[in-house]
C-alpha cells in the first residue's frame, strides 16, 4: 500500500528567488500521528500547504493518498482535497453565520449527500469531539476550545485519509489546547492519519513521531513504537 504522504526532493521557491524548502523528503504511513515541528519561519506552513495541495512545489514529487499531485489540474486537486484531506487551522476558520452542526455538515458538501444525511453525520462527529450539547450554537457563542473542536469535527466528518492541523492549539489556553490534542490522539487511536504542525516542542514531544523543520530542511526522528500498556514495564 502506498504511503499517505510521499515527498521526494521537494523544493519551494517564491518569487524573487527566495528558496524556502530545500529538497525535502518525507514519508508518512497510514495511521501515523506525526508532529512537524520547527521555529517560526522555518517553512512549516509552506510544507503544509504543499502536502495539503493548496500550493504546488517548484520541483520534486508530491504524492498524497497515492496521487501524484503534480500531474493533476487545479480542479482535480480541489476534488482530492475535498475527499482525502481534512484541515484544521490555528484561526478555526468557521463560518460565523452557521451553527456548529452546519459548519460540520459543510465538511461533506462535496459528496452530494442530502442535507439530512450530512447533518446526521455532523451530529456524530460533534458527539465524537464532546460537543453534542452545542450543535445549535454559532461560533461566537462558543469558547475558543469549543470552536476548535467544531473545526476538528468538520475535518474528520468526511473520513479523510489525512488530517492536517496547522498550529491547532496556537490560539488556545493550555487547558483547551490539551483537550484538542487529546481528541487528535483519540482519532489517531481510532485509525486516523494526522500531521500536526507546531512550533511548540512540548506538543511535538508528546506525539509518536517528530519531523523537525529548520531553515527549509527536514530532519526526521524514527517513529517510536506506541507506548507500552500499563503494567507491562
Ligand atoms: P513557518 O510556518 O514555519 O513559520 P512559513 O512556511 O510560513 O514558516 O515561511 C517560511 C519562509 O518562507 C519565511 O521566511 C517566510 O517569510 C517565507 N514565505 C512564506 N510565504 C511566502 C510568500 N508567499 N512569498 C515569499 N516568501 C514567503
Ligand atoms: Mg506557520
Amino acid at each position: 500500500m502506498s504511503a499517505v504522504i510521499e515527498l521526494t526532493d521537494v523544493v519551494k521557491t517564491y518569487a524573487g528567488d527566495v528558496r524556502v524548502l530545500h529538497g525535502v523528503d518525507l514519508r508518512v504511513e497510514h495511521g501515523e500521528l506525526t508532529a512537524i515541528v520547527g521555529p517560526s519561519g522555518s517553512g512549516k506552513s509552506t510544507l503544509l500547504n504543499i502536502i495539503g495541495t493548496l500550493d504546488r512545489a517548484s520541483s520534486g514529487t508530491v504524492r498524497v493518498a497515492g496521487h501524484d499531485v503534480g500531474t493533476l489540474t487545479d480542479r482535480e486537486l480541489s476534488a482530492l482535497r475535498a475527499t482525502h484531506i481534512g484541515f484544521v487551522f490555528q484561526q478555526f476558520h468557521l463560518a460565523p453565520g452557521l451553527s456548529a452542526l452546519d459548519n460540520v455538515a459543510d465538511g461533506l458538501l462535496y459528496g452530494g449527500l442530502p442535507l439530512g444525511e450530512r447533518r446526521e453525520r455532523a451530529h456524530g462527529a460533534l458527539r465524537a469531539v464532546g460537543l453534542a450539547h452545542r450543535t445549535g450554537h454559532r461560533p461566537a457563542q462558543m469558547s475558543g476550545g469549543e470552536r476548535q473542536r467544531v473545526a476538528v469535527a468538520r475535518a474528520v466528518v468526511g473520513e479523510p485519509d489525512l488530517i492536517l492541523a496547522d498550529e491547532p492549539t496556537g490560539n488556545l489556553d493550555t487547558r483547551s489546547g490539551r483537550a484538542v490534542m487529546d481528541i487528535l490522539r483519540q482519532l489517531h487511536a481510532d485509525g486516523s492519519t494526522i500531521a500536526v504542525i507546531t512550533h511548540d516542542n512540548d506538543i511535538a514531544a508528546a506525539l509518536p513521531r517528530q519531523v523537525h523543520v529548520r531553515d527549509g530542511r527536514v530532519a526526521d526522528s524514527p517513529a517510536r513504537p506506541t507506548a507500552p500498556r500499563g503494567g507491562t514495564t
